[in-house]
């Protein structure tokens, strides 16, 4: 009988392991800045790879339950969490994942500190980065939009590194009638002493045992204002701990995100209050989804790293054809392009990060609030996309045992498929995109962005990639002008390949530009390399779909 037993993947200190994230803070904060927070990274990255993961690993193991009744009979609606999922949110506001981002101890560049630090927490975590996303954001609308009791009340909770102070938020604007299109949201608003009660049905709601949440409701008035959406604040219990007339129907039995609770409430009443006056709730909820797509990317290039650094490590073990996995050249090929990938989407998240602080200290100029208005759904289609494709292609790399419940590998592409339904499908965020170039004209800063970028380099070896950016931004270009000749539909239809061009080309910049720096600051290639190879690839896979095109989709799409 055989007595060989394969070596199972190791986990090394998620931050000193990680060149990627070292050299992109070295080159973006200023070196005091970089020292002072280096100490913090390397801790974090060392838990990420003991209690935190053993938590997120039991949080997985022990998921959530729905207790509707008492043992007399009596409707409860508890929903039990495991301990580890407790301990979750312990460790996430002590580690100050939200906080860091709002203490704003490095100014601008607070956001790119609290990225690192989420980077480094997420793809151990069970997908506690779920409510620490909708948290950021609903700290972000009251500091936009609260009046003085919200900011004096709850804001500080969300924002807070004490476990005891620390609130959760969720949000909650998915009905039945649509979570893209949020225009038939049929809960309704009863005025009742200054405040106003709820009722209506919630579809989606994660991280339901958060204290509060922010939602959606039109006020049951006949004001203008009142038959539009508005966004309200809602403390989900009372004092004695009784949920504040809501019913938890059920939690959905998901495919991931399995430590998670995900339900479907009927409000009966629930008592709320006004977010910045009536209407305009779409509008308002915009600044809390501008942080949880961009908490999507993060966590896209999170599951990403950890994706590569799993299967480096086994093919350094792993036997086949009597040498190691990673003397394979074609093995070698397949990881190399793992880490172009992951490489490529955390450059593009990170710049998300660097404009968000800028944006959030009022530093941004108009032309960068333009990028960042147009970046943030490009970073969050694009990386989520990428992180569904990496993970099945990590599991694969693994062979059998990547298809292994307990190989704790499946789960990667469990939770990776959510990053693109959750906070905005693909198609949904690409039309965003148009969106933003119509109504903020965001295209022309972008473009002009792009073209400073690769302006800088000026290495011989990397000039031919310099030109094929500037020929995709050519063709952009020009793609998005005649798009507007031919009309909305034709816009429309391109919208996904349009956004993965946009995408594509600006990561290139982005990449290029890191190449250049890392050959001026020490001489390492390996950035070099990858920019290379990411500009080989079609930077603008653009298409054209004139009226017959699109009625060929048309037939393709509904007869087959
Ligand atoms: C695990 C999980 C947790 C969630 N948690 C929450 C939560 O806490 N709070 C919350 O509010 N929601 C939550 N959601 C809901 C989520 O945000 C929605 O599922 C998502 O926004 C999509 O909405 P939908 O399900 O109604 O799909 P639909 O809007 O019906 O979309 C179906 C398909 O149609 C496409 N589509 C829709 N409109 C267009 C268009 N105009 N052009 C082209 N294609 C289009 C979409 O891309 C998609 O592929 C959660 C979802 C999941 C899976």
């Amino acid at each position: 009988m055989s007595q060989f037993f394969q070596e199972g993947p190791q986990l090394a200190n998620q931050y000193d392991d990680d060149r990627v994230l070292q050299s992109f803070l070295r080159r973006k904060l200023p070196s005091d800045v970089f020292t002072e927070i280096e100490p913090g990274l390397r801790r974090l990255g060392e838990r990420a790879v003991t209690d935190i993961l053993a938590l997120g690993d039991a949080a997985e193991a022990a998921p959530p339950r729905h207790v509707p009744y008492d043992p007399w009979g009596r409707r409860i609606d508890r929903i039990d969490v495991s301990r580890a999922w407790q301990e979750l949110e312990r460790i996430s506001a002590e580690e100050g994942i939200v906080a860091s981002a709002y203490e704003r101890r490095h100014g601008a560049y607070s956001r790119i500190h609290q990225f690192a630090r989420l980077y480094l927490f997420g793809a151990s975590s069970a997908v506690y980065t779920c409510p620490l996303a909708m948290t950021d954001g609903a700290a972000r609308i009251l500091e936009l939009h609260g009046d003085l009791w919200l900011r004096s009340n709850p804001l500080p909770r969300l924002t807070s590194r004490d476990p005891k102070v620390f609130w959760t938020s969720g949000q909650w604007m998915t009905e039945r009638t649509g979570g893209s299109d949020v225009s038939g949201t049929s809960t309704i608003a009863r005025p009742d002493n200054g405040l106003y009660r709820l009722h209506g049905t919630k579809w989606f709601t994660s991280a339901t045992t958060s204290p509060m949440a922010m939602t959606l409701a039109r006020i049951e008035d006949s004001s203008e204002a009142g038959r539009d959406l508005s966004l309200f604040y809602v403390e989900t219990k009372d004092s004695s701990g009784r949920l504040q007339n809501i019913t938890i129907q059920r939690l959905k039995d998901k495919l991931g995100t399995r430590a998670v609770p995900t339900a479907e409430l009927t409000l009966d009443g629930t008592p709320a209050r006004l977010i910045g006056g009536a209407g305009r709730g779409v509008r308002k909820i915009a600044a809390l989804l501008n942080i949880t797509r961009a908490y999507n990317a993060c966590c896209a290039v999170g599951f990403m790293r950890r994706g590569i650094a799993l299967a480096r490590d086994y093919a350094r073990k792993r036997r086949a054809f009597g040498k190691r996995l990673c003397d394979h050249p074609l093995h070698a090929e397949t990881l190399a392009n793992l880490q172009i990938e992951f490489e490529a989407a955390f450059h593009l998240t990170f710049r998300v990060a660097e404009l968000m602080g800028r944006e959030e200290l009022g530093e941004a100029t108009e032309q960068e609030r333009a990028i960042l208005r147009l970046l943030i759904p490009l970073a969050k289609l694009y990386t989520a996309r990428q992180a569904v494709a990496h993970a099945s292609e990590v599991l694969e790399s693994f062979g059998g045992a990547g298809y292994v419940e307990d190989t704790g590998l499946p789960r990667l592409l469990r939770d990776a498929q959510v990053l693109s339904i959750w906070e905005g499908t693909t198609n949904v965020l690409s039309l965003d995109s148009l969106r933003a170039i119509d109504k903020e004209a965001a295209l022309g800063p972008f473009l002009d962005d792009l073209r400073s970028r690769i302006e800088v380099v000026k290495a011989a070896d990397l000039l031919p990639q310099v030109q094929r950016i500037r020929e995709a931004g050519r063709r952009i270009e020009i793609c998005y002008q005649h798009g507007l000749k031919e009309g909305v539909d034709y816009l429309q239809a391109g919208a996904r390949a349009f956004a993965f061009s946009l995408a594509r080309t600006y990561t290139a910049a982005l990449l290029l530009e890191h190449a250049a720096w890392s050959l001026a600051n020490g001489g390492d290639t390996r950035p070099k390399m990858t920019a290379q190879r990411w500009c080989a690839r079609e930077l603008a896979p653009l298409i054209e779909p004139n009226a017959s095109y699109r009625r060929l989709s048309s037939d393709l799409a509904t007869d087959g």
